[in-house]
């Protein structure tokens, strides 16, 4: 797999909770890729971005190598690569450059259920069974609590059941699994979801253009997924309440009616969600004739 100074190569995860949503999210900016024979990398076809499929723990230090120009990641797993590399005293780490909308979960401490949880106090002493050491020790050494952290690999759920360990720290969405293992979640130490992250070498310039597109694409679709396009009908009396009432809304365009000297259209993008209620309100400041309109593309 030979580097090219004009192609750009983002790290993603081969396959499992990440994979849908970050191709998605790259064939909605717009990427047509074909795959590799051997499965492992997409070639972009009208763009000149490759996708590099691979397991998630790789990614933030393929990144970090500059093997790869971005990455996309639960940020669990650029958490514990961003801390080994600080201990390691690296100078120049991989930057963060925008979290996305997908892949939420939780890295939280679990007690077997018949034990009583007495606060963070009932860690002191402990032997906690995780796939993040780094996360958890560093937690806990800014608690100031002695524990002791086993590294598992994978099914850090069954580890108090075999006796390895008193409890774990593990990512949660449901907590069906922690359930069905008679663990309790307790303390939760870190908010996740999936990253974009990026080299800490400077991107050649052949690369720069088609890297400014693709992350304003990014910040393109993140925006339309919340965004509607709203029109209504209002008195011109009513136009600067109506105006105040649009969530999120820069200046709307003001539309005369034909015919009409009292009425007007209103036409505005509302960068959230517009519920019933909204509606409701404006209706009673005296719009008519209200639509709302899923935004397909945005380009700032
Ligand atoms: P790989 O084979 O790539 O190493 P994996 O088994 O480590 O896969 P997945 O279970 O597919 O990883 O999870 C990938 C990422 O999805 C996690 O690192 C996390 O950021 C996110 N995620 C979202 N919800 C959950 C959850 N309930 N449990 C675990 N991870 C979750
Ligand atoms: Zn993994």
């Amino acid at each position: 797999m030979k580097k090219n100074n004009t192609r750009i190569r983002i790290a993603v995860q081969k396959s499992g909770r990440l994979t849908e949503h970050t191709m998605e999210l790259l064939t909605r900016c717009g990427l047509i890729y074909s795959k590799g024979h051997d499965q492992l990398i997409c070639y972009g076809e009208n763009m000149p971005v490759d996708v590099i499929l691979v397991r998630d723990d790789d990614i933030p230090s393929l990144v970090q190598e500059n093997l790869c120009d971005l990455g996309i990641v639960g940020l669990n797993e650029v958490e514990e690569t961003r801390l080994k590399l600080v201990e390691l005293d690296t100078k120049e780490i991989f930057s963060q450059i925008s979290t996305l909308d997908f892949g939420y979960c939780r890295l939280s401490f679990a007690i077997p259920e018949d034990q009583n949880y007495t606060g963070l106090s009932f860690l002191s002493g402990k032997r906690i069974a995780t796939s993040y050491p780094q996360i958890v020790g560093h937690y806990l050494k800014n608690q100031g609590i002695k524990a002791e952290v086993i590294k598992f690999s994978g099914a850090v759920e069954i580890a108090p059941g075999l006796g390895k360990a008193d409890m774990i720290c593990d990512l949660v969405s449901s907590g069906s699994t922690l359930q069905a293992n008679e663990l309790r979640e307790t303390d939760t130490i870190l908010e996740s979801r999936a990253t974009l992250i990026q080299t800490p070498v400077l991107i050649p310039t052949g690369k720069q253009e088609w890297l400014q597109r693709l992350l304003q694409r990014i910040q393109g679709v993140l925006q339309v997924k919340e965004s509607k396009y709203i029109m209504l009908h209002a008195p011109r009396s009513a136009l600067p309440e109506i105006s105040k009432l649009l969530p999120g809304s820069e200046s709307p365009t003001i539309i005369p009616l034909e015919g009409r000297n009292d009425k007007v259209a209103v036409h505005a993008v509302c960068k959230e969600k517009i519920f019933w209620e909204t509606l409701e309100l404006l209706k009673e400041a005296g719009a008519s004739s209200m639509l709302v309109l899923p935004v397909e593309k945005m380009l700032a």
